[in-house]
C-alpha cells in the first residue's frame, strides 16, 4: 500500500506501529505510551436519583470516584491500573470492580452489588510518557495530546481527550503540512462547525440524563420519524425505524454498531442489548442484505457483565 502520509492514531497500542516503523529505520525506538486501564460500572438511577453528578475527590486510598447520571442510568467509575499486555478487549480486575461498587456505595442510596451492574466497559489511557530526545521530530502539542512525526514521515498522535478530538485532529493536519507530507493548507474550520443534528441557534433541548429517544437526534428527528417502523418499538427509546435510519444515513454495518455506537445500549444495559439483538440484525439484515454479525456481538455482550460467583 502506497500513501503520502500516514497518521498513526491507534490509541494506546501506538507503539506497536513506531516500532514497525523504526524497525524499517534499522534503529530502536522508545516506546511513548504507558498504558493504563480504566472501568466504568452502570448502575440504575434509582442509586443517584438526582440530576447532578457526584464527585469524590480522596476515597480510601487516596483515588478520585466519580457518580455521573447518564442516559437514564447513573456510571460509577473509574480507576487507574498500569495494562503493559495491551488486550484489545480488557477485562476488569476484580479488585478494580470491589473498589468502585465499595466506594460508591458509601455515597449511593443503598450498597450497589454485582447483581445490580447492568454494564460494564474498560478501555485503556494512552498516558503519554515524557520523551527524552531521541533525534525524532517531537513536537508535544499541549499536556492533553502528543504529536510526533519520525524521519520517513510516520506522524503518530496520542494521549488527549474525546472531547479535543477537533483540535488533536488539527494538530495532526498541521504536522503533516509541516513536514511537507501534505499540501498546506488554511487552518481547520472546525471550531464553528456544528455536530450532526445540533440546531442552528446553540439551545439545549434536552439533558444528558434523560434516556435515549427520538430526542437525541436533534434536528434529525423528523427524518427518522418518517422512516418505515417509527412506530415499532423494540423496546423504550429504540424504534425499527432508528436501526434503518442508522443502516441508510449512519453507516451502521453491524449489530455492534447499532447497539453500541448509534445507540449506547450496550454501555447501559448488556442483557437488554442482547435480547434485543435478533430483531435488529433481523432489520438491518434486510436494509443491507449482508452479514450483520449478530453472534459476534452477542458473545461481546457476555464482556459487558460481571461473572457472579
Ligand atoms: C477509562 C477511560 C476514561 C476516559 N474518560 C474520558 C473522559 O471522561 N473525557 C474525555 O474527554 N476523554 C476520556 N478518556 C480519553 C479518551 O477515551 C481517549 O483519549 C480517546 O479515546 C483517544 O482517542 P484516540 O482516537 O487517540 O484513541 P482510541 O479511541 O483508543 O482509538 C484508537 C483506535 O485504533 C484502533 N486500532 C488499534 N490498532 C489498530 C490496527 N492495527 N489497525 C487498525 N486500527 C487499529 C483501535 O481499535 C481504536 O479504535 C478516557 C479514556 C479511558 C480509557
Amino acid at each position: 500500500m502506497r500513501a503520502k502520509c500516514v497518521v498513526n492514531a491507534t490509541g494506546p497500542w501506538v507503539d506497536l506501529f513506531r516500532q514497525q516503523d523504526a524497525e524499517a529505520q534499522g534503529k530502536p525506538v522508545k516506546p511513548m505510551v504507558a498504558p493504563s486501564q480504566g472501568v466504568h460500572v452502570v448502575v440504575d438511577r434509582e442509586f443517584l436519583p438526582t440530576d447532578h453528578a457526584l464527585l469524590i475527590p480522596k476515597t480510601a486510598d487516596g483515588r478520585v470516584l466519580f457518580a455521573v447520571p447518564w442516559l437514564g442510568k447513573v456510571i460509577l467509575g473509574t480507576t487507574d491500573t498500569p495494562r503493559n499486555d495491551l488486550a484489545r478487549e480488557p477485562l476488569p480486575f476484580p479488585e478494580e470492580l470491589d473498589f468502585i461498587l465499595g466506594e460508591a456505595g458509601k455515597y449511593l442510596n443503598r450498597q450497589p452489588t454485582l447483581a445490580d451492574v447492568r454494564s460494564m466497559w474498560v478501555g485503556l489511557r494512552p498516558l503519554v510518557k515524557p520523551q527524552d530526545d531521541d533525534g525524532e521530530n517531537t513536537k508535544k502539542i499541549s499536556r492533553e495530546h502528543t504529536v510526533m512525526s519520525s524521519k520517513t514521515g510516520l506522524v503518530t498522535v496520542t494521549g488527549g481527550k474525546w472531547t479535543t478530538y477537533r483540535a488533536m485532529s488539527e494538530d495532526v493536519l498541521a504536522e503533516c503540512f509541516q513536514i511537507g507530507r501534505l499540501p498546506g493548507r488554511p487552518a481547520g474550520v472546525t471550531v464553528n462547525l456544528p455536530l450532526v443534528g445540533a440546531p442552528a441557534e446553540a439551545a439545549v433541548t434536552h439533558s444528558m440524563n434523560q434516556s435515549q429517544g427520538l430526542h437525541s437526534y436533534g434536528t434529525d428527528a423528523a427524518a427518522v420519524a418518517a422512516l418505515p417502523g417509527a412506530q415499532n418499538w423494540l423496546m423504550d427509546g429504540l424504534s425499527e425505524a432508528m436501526v434503518r435510519f442508522a443502516a441508510r444515513f449512519e453507516y451502521a454495518r453491524t449489530v455492534e454498531d447499532m447497539l453500541a455506537r448509534r445507540s449506547r445500549l450496550l454501555f447501559l444495559d448488556a442483557r437488554k442489548a442482547a435480547e434485543i439483538a435478533p430483531r435488529v440484525a433481523a432489520i438491518l439484515t434486510e436494509e443491507l442484505a449482508q452479514d450483520v454479525q449478530l453472534n459476534d456481538f452477542l458473545a461481546l455482550t457476555r464482556q459487558y457483565l460481571p461473572v457472579q460467583g
